[in-house]
């Protein structure tokens, strides 16, 4: 438990992230509405097509990034070098990769989400360096919390900036704090006229941020008094690293450049800033409201992730039929052996599923003021989830020579395959903007949102708060008469599908039939722990699992439907749905069952155990040790979780 001083850090941070939270929307979400027991599958169908315009304007694009990335990117010597070639920011740069998200106006493509998603797609199946540079700069880098909040004045002065070549990045993760950045140390100083900030503090792990010539930075400003309370305030600031000669602005350093297993091509850094000026002008949206900015510009920004994954799984596809099918032991193709044929037909049918997705969420966050946030975060849950394990199953497809590197099978005459590669670069997709364990706590949060939203009140009054308990009840009771025994009624069955075969309307049913069953579910387990099943990760783990394969199911299958439209001889879109609903449908069952056959004791208990040192009789006979020569480690470094504790605890 923790202790009252942490309770208090930890309601302040969630405080500060709860009014972080957009809450108005034109456009609803799928996801939210399921978890209260509608399927709106009028929401996705018919399945979104893209503008045949807009998608000439993807097409061309992508032929000219095709032959920027075959001049200048070769992803190999990228990852054997660690060296990203210059010469392709530059022509990428001047293609207009960088500025994809820009609009026309200042000088950028103004690609519509579906394009941009397409784009990003498209190089990360060929180098997922470079998409990460280019994702990074505009997901989340200046462009897009411009494009949400800032002044036409900041648009005008940064974004034909962007557009001539200027490189961004998006400082928010610190030391100190990465899943939790309410509770960031980076302070912004307001000077006494208030015409300028000085930032101080560190900045970890900002992509691109060594090579950046204006980040996005988050820090702390001086907190608010409401009612006798402290306020604590963070806001976003645009900060231009460089002067007119091209060096770094006093007070901004680079003091290390950070290299990873995979990704070997990023340019990243810990950043530290000291004393070093930003004027009051740059401030995005308002004082306090950086917070707001940061987690909204990673909600869409987040989508460029598993538009990423979906690509880079498309060419492993691609890899994976050609080698199964050319491979031959014990007689015949491996791919014809039944063990491997399961992976290959599971990889197809994810594959499938993950483009759906993608597609479909990126077309809901074109349109006008959409709640993609649950969407967005199913995507990148699922899509880098499905990525690493496709990885997975792909390298043992490929046996020992998904182990080789890809230099290794070239100099002796093999295909120099990419998987070794891809399984290093695509882990971090499960870590970076926002990690899965977030993912869960995000989807979490909103399926017990209404239920939370009635209780809490008469559960735990907020200082101040005017509605009696007596009330607030009335209001509960009349809210479940209507809403509980409509989670009892049958479920539509009628989609207006027109192409789909029994089989998948079968599926569909099941959808809307398991959505209700999810609702009243998650009522039944909130009535039993009520406000502490907050932290009962696992549990709500398994109804987000649900949830997320309940999307994905009717995703797969609006898509499928669409695609059976164009071409009705054709059905091996739905061969592919189909395959991943019966899966998922297997996933769905035991994942109910889970539900109520926790044994979130035995794990708590284990845990706290193992960290209060009591199987210290385990970890025998190893030398775990660093060598003598990395034991000063921490001399340099700043205040980081763990970092000398780790040593000498164990001593
Ligand atoms: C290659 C790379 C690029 C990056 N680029 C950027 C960038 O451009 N800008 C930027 O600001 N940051 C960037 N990051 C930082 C990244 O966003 C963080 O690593 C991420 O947010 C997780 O934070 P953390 O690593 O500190 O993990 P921690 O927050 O310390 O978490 C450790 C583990 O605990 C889990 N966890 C934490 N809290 C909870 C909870 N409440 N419930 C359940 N599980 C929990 C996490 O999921 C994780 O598994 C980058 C990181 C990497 C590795």
């Amino acid at each position: 438990m923790a202790s009252g001083e942490d309770k208090r850090a930890k309601d302040a941070a969630m405080e500060l992230a709860e009014a972080a939270r957009e809450t108005e929307w034109q456009f609803p979400s799928f996801t939210a509405e399921m978890f209260k027991g509608n399927f709106r599958w009028d929401l996705m169908y018919p399945y979104p097509e893209q503008d045949p315009e807009d998608k000439k304007i993807g097409d061309e694009l992508q032929a000219k990034v095709k032959e920027v990335l075959e001049k200048y990117v070769d992803p190999i010597e990228i990852d054997r070098t660690g060296e990203y070639p210059k010469e392709a920011i530059k022509a990428l740069s001047d293609l207009g990769i960088f500025s994809m998200k820009i609009s026309k106006e200042y000088g950028g493509l103004g690609l519509s989400q579906i394009n941009y998603a397409r784009m990003l797609s498209y190089i990360a199946s060929y180098c997922q360096s470079t998409v990460t540079w280019v994702s990074a700069h505009q997901s989340i880098g200046v462009p897009q919390p411009l494009k949400d909040f800032g002044t036409p004045e900041q648009k005008k002065k940064f974004l034909p900036k962007i557009c001539a070549g200027a490189i961004s990045a998006f400082a928010l993760t610190e030391p100190d704090v990465g899943s939790d950045p309410a509770k960031m140390s980076t302070t912004a100083t307001p000077s006494e006229d208030g015409s300028y900030y000085l930032l101080n503090g560190d900045k970890l792990w900002t992509t691109n941020g060594p090579d950046a010539d204006i980040i996005v930075v988050m820090a702390k400003t001086p907190p608010k008094i409401k009612n006798g309370r402290e306020i604590p305030q963070i806001s976003a600031f645009v900060f231009e690293t460089k002067d007119e000669n091209g060096n770094y602005v006093p007070g901004f350093e680079v003091v290390h450049r950070c290299k990873f297993m995979g990704l070997k091509g990023l340019s990243n850094g810990l950043l530290r800033f000291n004393n070093a000026r930003v004027p009051a002008e740059n401030i995005i949206g308002k004082p306090g409201m950086g917070l707001k900015i940061a987690l909204t510009t990673l909600n869409t920004g987040r989508l460029g992730v598993p538009a990423a994954g979906a690509g880079a799984c498309k060419s492993f596809l691609d890899d994976a039929a050609w080698w199964s099918a050319n491979r031959v032991q014990w007689g015949q193709a491996v791919g014809k052996h039944q063990a491997i044929s399961k992976k290959l037909a599971n990889f197809a049918a994810t594959t499938f599923a993950m483009q759906a997705m993608v597609q479909l969420t990126c077309a809901f966050a074109d349109k006008k003021n959409a709640d993609i946030r649950l969407e967005a975060a199913a995507a990148k849950y699922f899509c880098t989830e499905q990525t690493w394990a496709i990885c997975d199953d792909l390298l043992q497809v490929m046996g020992g020579r998904g182990y080789e590197m890809a230099t290794s099978l070239y100099n002796r005459g093999d295909k120099p395959f990419t998987v070794e590669r891809a399984m290093r670069d695509m882990r971090v997709g499960r870590i970076f903007e926002g990690s899965s364990e977030v993912m869960h706590l995000i989807m979490a949060r909103e399926a017990m949102d209404t239920h939370f939203k009635l209780a809490m009140p008469i559960i735990q009054p907020k200082p101040g708060q005017k509605e009696g308990k007596l009330s607030l009840i009335l209001k509960a009771m009349k809210f479940y008469a209507g809403w509980y025994p409509k989670t009892w009624m049958p479920a539509q069955k009628n989609f207006g599908v027109k192409h789909l075969s029994a089989a998948s309307r079968g599926h569909l049913k099941f959808a809307a039939k398991t959505c209700k069953k999810l609702a009243r579910r998650l009522f039944h387990t909130m009535a039993k722990y009520g406000p502490k099943l907050e932290y009962e990760q696992v549990i709500l783990g398994n109804f987000v699992e649900i949830g997320v394969d309940l999307f994905v199911m009717a995703a797969s299958l609006a898509y499928a439907d669409h695609l059976l439209a164009k071409n009705p001889s054709d059905r091996t879109p739905e061969e592919l749905a189909d395959l991943f609903c019966s899966a998922a449908r297997r996933r769905i069952a035991a994942n109910f069952d889970a539900v109520s056959n926790q044994f979130n004791r035995k794990y708590k208990k284990v845990a706290v155990n193992l960290m209060d040192g009591k199987y210290r009789w385990l970890i025998q006979d190893v030398y775990n040790d660093l060598p003598p020569q990395y034991r000063d480690y921490a001399k340099n470094a700043p205040k980081s979780v763990g970092a000398e504790d780790m040593m000498t605890a164990r001593k």
